[in-house]
């Protein structure tokens, strides 16, 4: 790139020795244009702008006849500020320097006669210094370009971020109230769920009640075989509402875990019974092993651990045709650990197996493998999901291992409490009761027993059992004419239907221990279509003494009056 360096004198012989005298001090890399007056200064640099040569410095001779150097050097720093100006003069004229350092931006001034080197110097510092600020300018330009493209991305940014933030609030907002409706759809159908399976249970109540009676008197043997067959199904009826009423709480989050201490030989114990029936009539062989390092008595929530146990049970005989089905129990923590011990139970079958495609599906709701016409399997397809759910809530896994033909094994993992002192409380609840008769009838005038059940069915039912146990009873249809009653008349025992209209049971409860003294305390038991575990700290709450599910069964009700009327005699 070539560089321009103008000199402008009114007299030729000192342009033409500046021009030779720059030549040979700085080379051919530079243009040495000539003007002999102001004008022409002003024209030159006009054409070498349009030719885009850059022109660092301007030396310019103060005394010339038209415009003076200090005046040139003014209107040029005006035109063109960049340039580098340098003034030609005498030592005298002071004021002229002084009016070139302050219009002009003097970059020097040389006194005539010049010397070489200081021409030189002036000369290539004046080039350095202009390349310098040029550098220096587009730079800051490059910069400034920078800095309103970073604006312009921040302003952007912000945006995106303002943007994206009103989105995301936006749908947590949906989400929540989407939450929200779902979490009342969700208790409206818990809240249905277990109002149908009152409905439900009450008939059911009456349907196996009375098969239960009518089983109890003359029958030939194919009516016997009618009633049994009422009883099996009413009771299989029954599971499959208990198992859609568990699923609904476990979902809502509402399902009692309710441990207690418990004999863990007795559980076993009592599904070997159970289950030995219909695996000995299916030609199975049913075995139990149980590692010899666990401990007997243990604390944990027993009544889902057999209904866990049963459903594993039931199905590795429901789909085992020929072989055995073994029930293990061993342990995962070593003997010495301390207080908590985690168990693993397994469930394994010689039956049909499941196809490793199917092994995980199983596990949801409503699945069952086989589900063609021909199908000929009972089941609802709840138990495994209910299983799973059970057991993750005891935080412990369920899994399967199958091979189609060969069987199953289905395993659990829970962790379970050591008691610490042993127990030797007597239980109050009708589970613990003593099964030893006691002959209440024959000694004593046996207990007056009120009645409080609002459905005639369930009232006439009741009445029959108890006339049949022997027991003289009233009824009431309502909580309120019940307090009435007891007003009146004392009463041993009450047998309280928790749900009913104008009263209930647990509200009438309630006002009848704030009306009673300790001396005269009426036994009251509560009678309740839900049969959900929470149900029963809910009874003893309100001042119950113990607690009946529906449907109610003839011996548990013989048991539990037989055991009230003991206590009433001490
Ligand atoms: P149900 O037995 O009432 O259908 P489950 O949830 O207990 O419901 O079981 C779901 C399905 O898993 C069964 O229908 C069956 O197809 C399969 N299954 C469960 N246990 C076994 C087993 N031991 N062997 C083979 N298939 C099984």
């Amino acid at each position: 790139m070539k560089i321009a360096i103008v000199c402008v004198d009114d007299e030729q012989l000192i342009l033409r020795s500046l021009r030779d005298q720059l030549r040979q001090l700085l080379g051919d890399g530079y243009i040495i244009a000539l003007a002999e007056s102001g004008e022409e200064a002003l024209s030159v640099l006009a054409d070498l702008e349009k030719s885009q040569i850059p022109v660092p410095v301007v030396i310019c001779d103060q005394m010339m006849p038209k415009l003076s150097g200090d005046r040139v050097l003014s209107q040029i720093h005006a035109l063109y500020p960049q340039i580098r100006t340098v003034l030609l003069t005498g030592l005298a004229q002071l004021d002229n320097i002084i009016h070139a350092v302050n219009h002009a931006n003097l970059y020097r001034y040389l006194s005539k006669p010049w010397n070489a080197i200081d021409l030189e110097l002036t000369v290539r510092e004046a080039v350095r210094s202009y390349f310098q600020d040029q550098q220096l300018i587009r730079q800051n330009l490059a910069l400034c370009k920078a800095n309103q493209e970073l604006e312009a991305l921040n302003n952007n940014l912000e945006q995106q971020v303002e943007q994206r933030t009103a989105e995301l609030q936006q749908q947590a907002a949906t989400l929540r109230s989407s939450k929200e409706a779902a979490e009342v759809a969700n208790h409206a159908k818990s809240e249905f769920l277990a109002n149908m399976s009152h409905e439900i249970r009450t008939p059911m109540h009456a349907v196996l009640g009375y098969s239960e009676l009518l089983d109890m008197t003359n029958l030939d043997t194919q009516q016997r075989e009618y009633v049994q067959r009422i009883t099996n199904n009413g009771k299989a009826l029954l599971a499959i509402i208990n198992d859609i009423l568990d699923l609904s709480k476990l979902e809502a989050g509402k399902l009692e875990l309710d441990a207690s201490e418990f004999d863990l030989q007795e559980i076993i114990q009592s599904l070997t019974w159970i289950f030995q029936p219909q695996a000995t009539a299916k030609g199975l062989a049913l075995t139990t092993v149980i590692a010899p390092d666990i401990p007997q008595q243990l604390f944990g929530p027993a009544q889902r651990l057999r209904q866990v146990l049963t459903n594993l049970l039931n199905n590795a005989i429901k789909f085992t045709r020929s072989g055995q089905v073994v029930l293990r129990i061993e342990r995962q923590t070593p003997s010495e650990e301390a207080a908590q011990i985690i168990l693993c139970f397994s469930v394994q079958d010689t039956g049909i197996g499941i196809a490793p495609t199917d092994q995980e599906r199983i596990f949801s709701p409503f699945t069952q493998v086989d589900t063609s016409s021909t199908r000929h399997y009972e089941g609802t397809g709840l138990g495994l999901t209910i299983c799973r759910k059970i057991i993750q809530i005891m935080h412990g896994e369920m899994g399967v291992e199958s091979s189609p033909d060969k069987g199953s094994t289905f395993w659990f993992t829970i962790a379970l409490q050591q008691p610490q002192v042993p127990t030797a409380e007597p239980p109050t609840l009708v589970a613990a009761h003593s099964t030893t008769t006691v002959a209440s009838t024959e000694v004593e005038p046996p207990p007056r027993i009120l009645v409080v059940e609002d459905i005639e069915s369930n009232q006439q039912l009741l009445i029959q059992m108890l006339k049949h146990l022997g027991y003289p009873a009233e009824v009431v249809s309502n909580g309120q004419e019940a307090l009435i009653q007891l007003a009146e008349h004392p009463y041993d025992i009450v047998l309280m239907d928790c749900q009913m209209p104008v009263l209930d049971g647990y509200e009438t409860t309630r006002r009848l221990r704030q009306s009673e003294d300790e001396q005269h305390r009426t036994i009251i038991i509560g009678l309740t279509a839900h049969a959900m575990l929470g149900d029963r700290e809910k009874c003893l709450e309100v001042g119950m003494d113990d607690y009946l599910s529906k449907p109610i069964n003839f011996q548990t009700l013989s048991t539990l009056l037989e055991h009230w009327s003991a206590r009433l005699r001490t």
